[in-house]
């Protein structure tokens, strides 16, 4: 970081306003309002969208014959006078989408979904201490077989990793793995004739939760709790990445300089109070269960302190925690009632601090949301 006048920083180009694709615009519109609101009638899509009966009639025609749509007849409870209007849905089976999470410990896990994120088949693979070159290998034969298995055209691969992802896929530095600045994205789009999307794990998560876990419009942290503590923020509906795609590294955040020696060489980082086998150890080690409650609480307190200033500034309404339950629930309501403490009202009033909805596969479903988003415009 550094500090510098105004007129040192040198002027960012402007990016002309591409003429934006509009017909594929308006089938988003129309899968997002069927993805969202379940069958509607070719009436009320056009009413929700704001185009043309003509338009929607039209585009509708065209997502049937592509069999991503389907006609559904007229609903149950129809009392309208005349005909009744036709129903039409997304097909949820049209397409199937495989996901990868590596990040797990030592295991890398894979799935197929189909469009509304059920999932079909899950399948693990041992890592068995790979790194570099041959935890690559291993992922792009996974993705081969995963590929291979899916029972409809897949729309895309998501995988997410741990690390650093550039927007483009390239895992900029993921040290578990061994990786740095790997293009994972266009060597698996390569190897499968697929598109792939690559995101990192927390990442992806908050996209899951975004998408598939009635996640917040307007404001939503997912924080995910385990061996470190990473954080993915949805904005106004849209991932954030930051300046070099690291958003969300609320784990090393010093709370308690004086604190315990933390993996990035400082002290008292936040994951050194609330990564699971930290708090847990230290949990185990307190003496009782008063004293392991205490600790617990200790631990939501900090989680609070660092979370009060991100909640105020971004006027989040939702902060979602991802990891044991046993775990997360004490430190989601110790660190709500602290970040309601010091800030203003208005900052948290609506502010509601939950577990994820999606349990342990919220970071596979987000990698089937990453290609939603990427390829239907869905989300
Ligand atoms: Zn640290």
């Amino acid at each position: 970081m550094s500090w510098r006048s105004p007129t040192e920083r040198p002027l960012r180009e402007r990016t002309k306003l591409q003429r934006a694709d509009s017909r594929r615009h308006h089938r988003s519109m129309l899968l997002q309002h069927l993805f969202m609101a379940g069958p509607t009638s070719r009436a009320d899509l056009a009413r929700a969208s704001g185009l043309t009966r003509v338009t929607v009639s039209d585009l509708v025609a065209e997502l049937i014959d592509e069999g991503m749509v389907e006609e559904l007849g007229a609903p149950p409870t129809s009392r309208r006078v005349g005909k009744p209007p036709t129903l039409v849905g997304l097909v949820a089976d049209a397409r199937h989408v495989v996901a990868i999470d590596l990040s797990g410990d030592d295991v890398v896990v894979g799935a197929v979904f189909n469009l509304l994120g059920e999932l079909l088949t899950r399948e693990t693979r041992p890592l068995g201490g790979r790194r570099g070159g041959e935890a690559a290998d291993l992922v792009r034969a996974f993705a081969a077989d995963l590929t291979a298995r899916a029972e409809r055209p897949p729309l895309g691969l998501g995988v997410a990793t741990p690390g650093v992802v550039s927007p483009d896929g390239v895992v900029l530095d993921a040290t578990n793995l061994g990786w740095h600045d790997v293009p994972l994205a266009d060597t698996l789009q390569d190897e499968l004739g697929l598109p792939v999307y690559v995101a990192n794990d927390a990442n992806t998560a908050v996209m899951g939760e975004y998408t598939f876990g009635g996640g917040d419009e307007d404001g939503l942290m997912l924080l995910r709790l385990g061996t470190g503590v990473g954080a993915g923020l949805v904005l106004s509906g849209t991932l954030l990445h930051g300046q070099r795609g690291s958003a969300g590294e609320i784990g090393h955040v010093v709370v308690d300089p004086d604190g315990e020696d933390c993996s990035c060489g400082r002290r008292g980082c936040l994951e050194t109070f609330v990564s699971v086998p930290r708090l847990r150890r230290r949990m185990a080690q307190a003496g009782g269960e008063a004293a392991a409650g205490r600790v617990l609480a200790d631990a939501g307190e900090r989680l609070g302190a660092a979370l009060a200033p991100v909640v105020a500034t971004l006027n989040l309404g939702e902060v979602v925690l991802s990891g044991p339950l046993d775990l997360v629930e004490p430190l989601g309501r110790q660190a709500a009632a602290t970040v309601r403490d010091r800030v203003l009202p208005v900052s948290a009033e609506e502010l509601v601090v939950r577990p994820t909805a999606l349990g342990d596969d919220g970071v596979l479903v987000g990698a089937t949301g990453l290609v939603l988003a990427g390829e239907l415009g869905v989300s």
